[in-house]
This record gives structure tokens, sequence and C-alpha cells, in this order.
């Protein structure tokens, strides 16, 4: 089969500018930063190759190396989009660092249609193409079997542009049959491949973030950044899974903030919000990384030990006590807040509802015994359905923060 090269150049840079224009308009759209510097990457890349082949080699040779440098700063481009895709700081100097070493080189050690020459070019694209794959293999926000394309295309493109220096003296770029030889053929091809591959890469990552936002946003509280009730109870079923595996116990913990609703006609509904954050951040500072917490309710928050019910009671304990030394103040005064807390333990694999549900009967003793108090479930209901039975005359409804998780 017989590819005509430059055809193909021109094939490979009209594709490159296309994707580069898309990529900027969907950026610009979706306000996705690293979309934007990927696609002036690729208009930047397809400017410089574009001109390159057009030329058809007439120009002198510091134009021409000028022209490569621009290719250069591209691949550093995307490389640094890759890093603004992570949340990352695009690093400007390492960005135009090949396009100055390859100048650099071929001033110097490099002389014009040199085997040098190529390799060195292909060496500072290899590594930018390296670089890249980096980064995109350590963002971890997606699943794993989509994971493949990620470190396939970048590696790939390096791979090909490897060649030239892997078969060293095999080529020879000033001999005019060079251009026509099937390894620049094989070359351009991949060039194409290489542009919508990476635009194919882009768009997995660009939808798994998408999905990931929503799902993160759909078990949130906004408030105050907790899990809300789903997330929480989500969270917790793994957890729970996690410890039945290791024949561990779990602890739930409900807190309930004291008089919240005299807290709000005092001071007003959004110092109420101010305390429920405040809450937030005590109960996640208090308890350990290991341990789930999430706010079910208006004022109510849960939480989730993988510990025993004694240890459950002593973190129970901790944050009361933080709770009510935080010395929240307003203009006029301090606000007093306090919190009571129901415990309730059980062996491994316990369900969540079930100890839910007995911590929320502690709850409500410490509500009884008078507030600011931790109290632990005394027994454990053996079946949902027999603590309904059991607490059906008690004068407290059954909470829906129980009910609802089921
Ligand atoms: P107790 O000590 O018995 O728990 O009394 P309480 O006043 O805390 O209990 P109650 O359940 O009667 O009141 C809870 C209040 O929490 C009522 C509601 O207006 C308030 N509330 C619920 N959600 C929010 C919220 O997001 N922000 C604010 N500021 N208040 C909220
Ligand atoms: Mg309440
Ligand atoms: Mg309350």
């Amino acid at each position: 089969m017989s590819l005509d090269t430059p055809t193909l150049y021109i094939i490979a840079t009209m594709i490159a500018a296309m994707l580069g224009a898309m990529l900027l308009l969907f950026g610009n759209q979706e306000r996705i930063r690293a979309l934007k510097w990927w696609g002036t990457a690729y208009l930047l890349g397809a400017t410089s190759v574009g001109l390159w082949t057009v030329t058809g080699g007439t120009l002198g040779d510091l134009p021409s190396l000028v022209l490569n440098a621009v290719g250069f700063i591209a691949c550093g481009i995307v490389w640094n989009a890759s890093r603004v895709f992570r949340g990352r700081k695009p690093i400007l100097p390492a960005m135009v660092l090949g396009a100055i070493a390859w100048i650099a080189a071929a001033l110097t050690v490099a002389p014009a249609g040199s085997m040098i020459r190529v390799i060195i070019g292909a060496g500072i694209v290899t590594i930018y193409a390296a670089l890249t794959a980096t980064e995109l293999w350590t963002e971890r926000r997606r699943s794993l079997q989509r994971r493949w394309p990620l470190i396939v295309v970048p590696v790939m493109h390096g791979f090909v542009l490897m060649l030239p220096i892997l078969l060293g003296s095999l080529l020879q770029p000033h001999d005019p049959k060079f251009a026509s030889s099937v390894w620049v053929t094989g070359f351009s091809v991949e060039l194409v491949l290489y542009a919508i591959g990476t635009v194919f890469v882009i768009f997995i990552l660009v939808s798994e973030r998408a999905v990931t936002a929503h799902k993160t946003a759909a078990s949130t509280d906004p408030l105050t950044g907790m899990f809300n009730r789903r997330g929480f109870a989500e969270a917790s079923s793994r957890l729970i899974d996690r410890e039945a595996h290791a024949g561990r116990p779990v602890t739930a913990l409900i807190f309930d903030i004291d008089h919240f609703k005299s807290i709000n006609d005092r001071f007003g509904h959004a110092a109420g919000d101010e305390v429920l954050k405040l809450f937030a951040i005590i109960v996640v500072n208090t308890l350990r990384l290991s341990d789930l917490s999430g706010r079910v309710g208006g004022e109510e928050f849960a939480a989730l030990l993988p510990c025993s019910l004694e240890d459950g009671v002593i973190a129970a304990e901790r944050v009361r006590a933080a709770f009510a030394n935080s010395g929240i103040a307003v203009e006029t005064g301090p606000v007093d807040t306090t919190v009571s807390i129901g415990v309730a333990g059980g062996p491994a694999g316990t369900e969540l509802e079930v100890l839910l549900a007995a911590a929320d009967t502690a709850l409500y003793q410490a509500k009884r015994t008078g507030r600011n108090r931790v109290e632990a479930a005394e027994e454990l209901p053996l079946s949902l359905e027999n603590w309904r039975r059991k607490t059906a005359g008690v004068s407290r409804p059954p909470q829906p923060s129980v009910a609802k998780l089921a």
C-alpha cells in the first residue's frame, strides 16, 4: 500500500485543527478550563505542522526551527491541560522548556538534516507524552475498566515517536527515500489516530466527571458538606459489610441538638445554620477518619463507628463535650449549644436500621433525662419488626429517620 505522505500530513493537520476548535467551543460552553487548554494546543500544533507542510521545506533553517518549537510548545500545553484537568496548576516554564532545548540543541550540536535532530525532537515529544499519560493515569475519579485508553493512547504515541530513536541508524532523514518510507507513513497515520484518540480520552474523562459530580451532589448535604441521609446510608452499608467480613462490631450514634428551635427563634435562622455548620465541623474533627458521619435531618446527625459500644460512648462523650465548650457567641452574648446523643452497638453485621432504631430510643432517653447527655442503648432489637412491635405502645412515634433509611 502506498500512501502519499504530504497528503496524510495535511489530513492530520486539518483533523487536529477541527478537534482543537471543537474542544475550545465545548470548553467555553461547559466552562471546562482544561478543554480550552487542550483545544489551544491542537490549534497551535495544527498551525505549526500545517505551515511546515505547506511550505514544503522551502523555509530557511531558523524559521523551520521556530515552527518546530511552536509544535513542542503545543505538546507542553497538552501536558498542562491534563494538569489543569486534575485541578493542578499549569507549569509554564516546563511548558516552553522543550522548545528552548530544541532551539538550543539545533543551534549547537544538531545541524539541519542530522539524525541527532530527529532523535532530540522525538525525545522531547515522548517526554511530554509520558508526562501527559502519568497525569491522566493518576486521575482517580473514574472507573477502572474504562481506564485503559488513558494510558494506551499517549503511550502508543510516545512509542511511535520513539521509533526513529529505536531504529536509529536504519533511518536516514536526509535521504529523499526517507520521506516516502513506510516509517514516515506509519508515523503520519499514527498522528491522526493520536489526535482522535486523545479527544476520545478527554470525552471519557469529562463525562465520567459529570457523572461523579451528580452522584456526589445527590449524596451530600449542601449546608454542611457532610453526607446527607442517602449518602450516609450508602456509605454505612459498605462499612457494615466490610466490618462484618472481619467479624468486628459496629456502633451507631444519633445526635440531636438541644432546643434548636429556640436558637432559631432567638438568633434567627441564619445563626441557626451557622450552628449546624459548626456542629458538623466538631463531629468530623472529633471522630476518627475511619468513622462515618452525616446530617440525617434538620438538626439531627448520625455517625457509624467501626468499634464496640463502649468505645462509641467514649467518642460520643467527646463530641458532646466539644460542642458544649465550643463557646459560640453572637453580638448579644453567648449561644448555649448542647447536644443529646443516643448510642447503640451491635455485633458484626448488624443492620444500620436496627442500630439507628436502638440509638434513637437511647436518644429519647437522653432528652427525657435532661439533655446535654449521652445515653447508650441497653439492648439491641433482634429485628426491626420486634422493635416496632415493642415500641408501638410508647408515647413517642417512631422517627422518620429510621423508617426512611430502609
Ligand atoms: P429538642 O431539644 O427536644 O431536640 O428541641 P428542638 O427545639 O431542638 O427540637 P425540634 O425538633 O422541636 O426543633 C428542631 C428545629 O430545627 C425546628 C426547625 O425549624 C429547625 N431546623 C430544621 N432544619 C433547619 C435548618 O436547616 N436550619 C435551621 N436554622 N433550622 C432548622
Ligand atoms: Mg430533632
Ligand atoms: Mg433538637
